[in-house]
């Protein structure tokens, strides 16, 4: 094969020249890390429009995220030579599919503006079906039931197609039933759930061939990045929009154009799109109807990739794939242009201990490069001051802090980097979820701290007035803001002389008479209780800890967990001033450090991304992997942790730090904790141990951390464990768990995982 041809085709090796150039039929592209499955994509764009085989329009492709599809653009305006206008089909299955409805959303019973809830409004909307359907709330938790439908939508069943088993699940047999309601609804408010925005799109194009078929008509490419990690609905979707339109593909009155009007219309998805673009573009287009377009789908993944199989990603979906799309061709990449020799080496022993999985030869023509480090640390505070004087060294050594990312396993664990790198002065962005201090059970509590701390503080204030529900609801508020203004004083004074009158209901003003004794009570403590435990006392006296602790649904834990490292995080200030004025700086901070700036993020939200310094903190059995996982029967979530770890070093390119800290708060107690068997499988070849840089004297002595160092591959037996530590160790089994750990609620916008181990009760060997 000649291999001149366009600049962009040049430096690809030749399997992923071959997946860029094969335009017709379906191909698979099933290749490790960093073996260029993105870049193939992207190139591929540029090649079917440089070819003029469709217009932007016509090109549907699907990334992992939002930022992801803005990279995929710029890239692609780098590759072609000039910016590329007009590719409104680039982007997320639910912005995609989001489009899609709004341009047909009278058929969803829907006008073209509905809203996306978010899990909260969902949750809200779901506690008031329950209500109307006298369902003890207590018992069945709207966060289950938002939970279940979530689960339900993500496998593209419709409310009369959830089999009758799994909607016993919920309030004895209701399930099905509040489904339904749930989705009457949500018409009736004019919104929809993310779910929905492919859910109705399936039922849309079932119920209407015609429209279908325009958009398999439209749709000449279809390209999926991360196919790995598709779930069933996805999964029915691309499958309905990839089969060549039946016979009758051309439909009078239903044409191109006019799916193209109504996109114009559709807000907010692409705003650089002008009326007109579509035909402006310089790529001859096919005629309509003339030749029906062949399922010219390319999809790309990596089967040791898949990390959402909680929720509810299936990974067959490409294991499937040769037959699912007959005459399939399926391109193999072996080399890894991104990581040095022993990154991934290290990589690749770890997920090799892996039973289910295809199997796969990844090398690199790099060279070896430093050794994956693995660093001991006395406690998580420890392990977070050493990982900021390495990145301040590497900051000396010229490293630029965009390169340098820290991944961790739970979003609770970020807030310890969070404040050092405040201290530190480090500029950092968290990526893929709000920051610790931003987080509503954080605020809430931070409200609460803050009027007790300042009065005055209305816009506290009015956060937790009816935080939990005491019956004070907007019309009280609303009454409050009134005789506040009128006198000038604080919503907290109002409150004090409101109660005095009878202005109020005989029950709201009981309520509110007791919040504001309650405060009044708080204050006076502050004088003689240490602002930790005044904290804990107000969030327990407030029924706050409480709400959170019967609300057993699936993020609740978490919740409570990051409620537990707030209290923990104010015993390094002095007092609650301290402590709020250090919040106050932290939540400062928003913008301004954009340009050079760490990044922070889970493991999970790390998809598909490389950094040249890649920071992996936290690897001990309970915490990575999760004690969810250890608790479970079976393999496979373990699988997906190990997975998860390979992920994880896999977006290194030049150095991979690997931390455990031998000792970790949990539930508010310090555990001593062992360290992840996920090191033990770690070639010893590729590692190298070394000693902690925030040591405290004792941390730096070399004798502590990996208990297991007998049995770590990596060390091999030059090491045995402490007898103290093995007994310590023991001490900390079987203590039970508190219960309805799952990971967090998957909301779209956030991938994090969440914090969701227990107690260090189950334990290998
Ligand atoms: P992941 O599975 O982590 O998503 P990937 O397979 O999508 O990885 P890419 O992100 O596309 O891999 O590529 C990894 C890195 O290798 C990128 O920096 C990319 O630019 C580079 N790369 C890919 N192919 C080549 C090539 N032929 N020559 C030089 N660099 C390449
Ligand atoms: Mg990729």
């Amino acid at each position: 094969r000649a291999s001149v041809g366009p600049k962009y085709l040049a430096g690809l090796n030749p399997e992923q020249r071959e997946a860029v150039e094969t335009l017709d039929g379906p191909v698979l592209v099933l290749a490790g890390a960093g073996t260029g499955k993105t870049r193939v994509l992207t190139t591929r764009i540029a090649h079917i429009l440089s070819q003029g085989r469709a217009r932007p329009a016509e090109i549907l492709s699907v990334t992992f995220t939002n930022k992801a599809a803005r990279e995929m653009k710029h890239r692609l305006g780098q590759m072609l030579g000039h910016a590329v206008e007009g590719m409104p089909w680039l982007g997320t299955f639910h912005s995609i599919g989001g489009r899609i409805l709004r341009i047909h959303a009278e058929l969803a019973q829907l006008k073209s503006n509905f809203t996306v809830l978010d899990v909260d409004d969902q949750v809200r909307l779901l506690k008031q079906l329950l209500q109307a359907e006298n369902i003890d709330e207590k018992r069945w938790p709207a966060r289950m039931l938002a939970g279940l439908i979530d689960g339900w939508k993500n496998r593209g069943l419709m409310p009369s197609q959830v089999p009758s088993g799994e909607a016993a699940m919920f309030a004895n047999g209701k399930g099905g039933k509040l489904y339904a309601s749930y989705q009457e609804r949500l018409k009736i408010l004019n919104a929809a759930d993310f779910g929905d925005l492919l859910l109705e799109n399936i039922r849309i194009f079932r119920e209407h061939p015609d429209i279908l078929r325009q958009y398999q008509q439209r749709f000449k490419f279809i390209l999926v990045d991360e196919y790995q990690d598709t779930n069933v609905a996805q999964y029915l979707w691309l499958r309905l929009l990839s089969q060549a339109p039946s016979s009758s593909s051309s439909l009078p009155g239903l044409t191109r154009q006019s799916i193209a009007s109504s996109e114009d219309g559709s807000p907010g998805l692409d705003a650089s799109r002008r009326p007109g673009d579509d035909e402006q573009d310089n790529a001859a287009p096919a005629p309509l109807g003339e030749k029906a377009p062949t399922k010219n789908i390319c999809c790309v993944g990596d089967d040791d990739q898949s990390i959402y199989g909680w929720r509810g990603a299936e990974v067959d979906n490409i294991l499937r794939f040769e037959h699912d799309f007959p005459g399939a061709k399926v391109i193999r990449l072996e080399r890894n242009y991104r990581s040095t020799g022993h990154i991934l080496a290290a990589a690749s022993h770890l997920i090799a201990h892996n039973e289910g999985r295809l199997g796969k030869t990844l090398r690199t023509e790099d060279q070896d490069g430093e050794k994956v480090t693995v660093t001991g640390s006395w406690d998580s505070e420890e392990e977070a001051r050493g990982i900021g004087e390495e990145i301040e060294q590497l900051q000396r050594q010229g490293e630029k802090l965009n390169e340098i990312a820290i991944l961790v396993r739970a979003s609770y664990q970020m807030r310890e980097f969070e404040d050092r790198f405040v201290t530190l002065g480090l500029p950092y962005r968290v990526i893929g979820g709000p920051r610790f201090y931003e987080r509503a059970e954080i605020r809430d509590a931070l409200a609460y701290l803050r009027v007790i701390n300042s009065p005055a503080d209305d816009l506290a204030f009015e956060r937790i007035v009816n935080t939990p529900k005491r019956g004070l609801g907007d019309a009280t508020v609303q009454m409050l803001h009134d005789h506040a203004r009128k006198r000038r004083i604080p919503l907290f004074e109002a409150a004090r002389a409101v109660v005095e009158t009878d202005e109020l209901k005989p029950k709201a003003r009981g309520s509110l008479r007791d919040l504001v004794a309650q405060f009044d009570r708080w204050r006076a403590q502050r004088e003689v209780t240490a602002h930790t435990d005044l904290a804990q006392i107000v969030l327990d006296e407030s029924g706050y800890t409480e709400m959170w602790q019967k609300d057993r649904s699936a993020d609740a834990a978490g919740r409570l967990e990051n409620l537990k490292e707030l209290v923990r995080s104010m015993e390094e200030f002095e007092n609650l001033q301290g402590f709020l004025e250090h919040i106050s700086l932290v939540m400062d901070r928003e913008g301004g450090a954009e340009d050079d700036a760490v990044s922070l993020m889970t493991l999970h939200s790390a998809k598909g991304l490389e950094f040249d310094n890649v920071f992996l903190p936290g690897w001990e059995e309970g915490l990575f992997p999760s004690q969810r996982t250890l608790d479970e029967q079976g393999r496979a979530g373990l699988e997906e942790e190990r997975r998860l770890g390979h992920v994880g070093l896999t977006r290194a390119r030049r150095r991979a730090k690997i931390y455990f800290a031998t000792n970790r708060r949990i539930h508010g107690t310090w555990s001593t904790t062992i360290p992840s068997r996920f090191l033990d499988e770690l070639p010893a070849a590729n590692v190298e141990i070394t000693e902690s840089k925030g040591g405290s004297g004792w941390g730096g002595s070399g004798g502590y951390g990996a208990s297991r160092f007998d049995d770590m591959e990596a060390f091999g037996s030059s090491y045995s464990t402490p007898g103290w530590q093995r007994a310590q160790a023991n001490r900390n089994r079987g203590g039970g768990r508190s219960g309805g750990f799952e990971e967090e609620a998957a909301t779209f916008s956030s991938s994090s995982s969440g914090p969701d181990f227990g107690s260090f009760s189950s334990r290998r060997r």
